[in-house]
């Protein structure tokens, strides 16, 4: 298991110049009926050091003959097996679910990174984690490297509960999957916040998924009393954007 460092709270912002490796598919199938696994081969994946909730950029063939960039979260390193997975939401015809779905064995692909700030903060008595269902690599990665004791808060918002999956920690996590339909944007989420009592003692709160929820849940806890610091929040995707991420720090 890769433990989550105590430094990761230093985790610097990367500039352009990130790592690049060469993935070269070797599996894949489906976790859940619309996310499909994509297990890699890594030469040296020694060398790949990333925090849990770090994500790569993919660089993928886009239909007008260019290159997509695309940002999938680590879900898991076998560091003996040399693979490392990364699991894509089927949402639709696009660069990503397209490239999943037609990966074959021997395909290879470049990346770059890792990178990202909003990982897991050791420093706090107790976590909050909340994503839709791109967040579930990175909640479900985070949550199986807690340290033993850690006590974590997760809500995923999700269509319907063939979401689900299943996981170990050896942190002291509950975990709600937050069940939205079909229409978006959902205020599920926020609704689900304002009933969740904040437990005692310093919290750290990871917020990510679609960008205006991101936001809307950011604004809601600090003005219940979280300070900004305290807060690690990134918009994954957003209605008409193509790939790209979005800052979320107001
Ligand atoms: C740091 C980071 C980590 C991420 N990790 C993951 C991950 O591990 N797994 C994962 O599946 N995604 C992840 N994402 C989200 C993913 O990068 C975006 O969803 C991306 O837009 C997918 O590319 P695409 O080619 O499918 O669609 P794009 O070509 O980028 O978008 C086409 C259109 O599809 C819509 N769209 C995009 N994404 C979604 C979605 N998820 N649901 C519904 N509609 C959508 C938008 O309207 C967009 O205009 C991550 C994003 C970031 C920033």
């Amino acid at each position: 298991m890769d433990q989550v460092s105590p430094t990761a709270m230093d985790t610097p912002r990367r500039g352009p110049n990130l790592p690049s490796w060469t993935l070269t598919v070797i599996n894949s199938f489906d976790v859940t009926p619309k996310m499909r696994r994509v297990v890699f081969g890594v030469e040296n994946v020694d060398q790949f050091e990333y925090k849990p909730g770090q994500d790569i950029v993919f660089f993928l063939n886009d239909p007008e003959g260019g290159h997509g960039r695309r940002h999938y979260t680590v879900r898991a390193i076998d560091r003996d097996a040399g693979t490392l997975s990364v699991d894509f939401v089927l949402h639709g015809d696009s660069v990503g679910p397209s490239f999943a779905r037609n990966a074959k064995p021997g395909d290879q692909v470049e990346v770059k990174g890792p990178r990202g700030r909003v990982v897991f903060k050791p420093d706090a008595d107790w976590h909050l984690l909340t994503g839709d269902e791109t967040c579930i690599p990175g909640i479900l990665h985070i949550l199986e490297n807690l340290p033993a004791q850690a006590r974590a808060f997760a809500f995923i918002e999700v269509e319907d509960e063939s979401w689900k999956q299943d996981f170990e920690t050896e942190g002291e996590v509950s975990i709600e999957w937050i069940a939205r339909g079909s229409a978006r944007p959902s205020s599920v989420m926020v609704d689900r916040l304002s009933s969740f009592e904040l437990p005692g003692g310093h919290g750290q709160a990871l917020i990510i998924g679609e960008t205006s929820n991101v936001r809307a849940q950011r604004h809601y806890l600090i003005e219940r009393g979280f300070s900004r610091d305290r807060i690690a929040s990134e918009g994954y995707w957003r209605p008409g954007r193509n790939g790209g991420h979005d800052h979320v720090d107001d």
